[in-house]
């Protein structure tokens, strides 16, 4: 692992333990199964029909400027 690689790295540790703070997130949960605006585990069938979605539904809607 070159030094670019675990700058990388330590950044997402360090994005993921902020998104677990500001929501409370245990540690047994994985992050990328909640939502990182609101916190909640995302569905997993939203997770299967979506890889690597970071929303939950209705903040995915909310982020796309839906809310029709
Ligand atoms: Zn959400």
């Amino acid at each position: 692992m070159d030094v670019a690689d675990q700058a990388q790295d330590t950044e997402q540790l360090e994005r993921d333990n902020a998104i677990r703070n500001a929501h409370r997130i245990p540690r047994r949960v994985p992050i990328d199964k909640v939502c990182i605006d609101c916190g909640y585990e995302i569905e997993a069938k939203r997770r299967e029909a979506n890889p690597g979605t970071k929303r939950c539904i209705d903040c995915q809607t909310e982020h796309e400027g839906g809310g029709a």
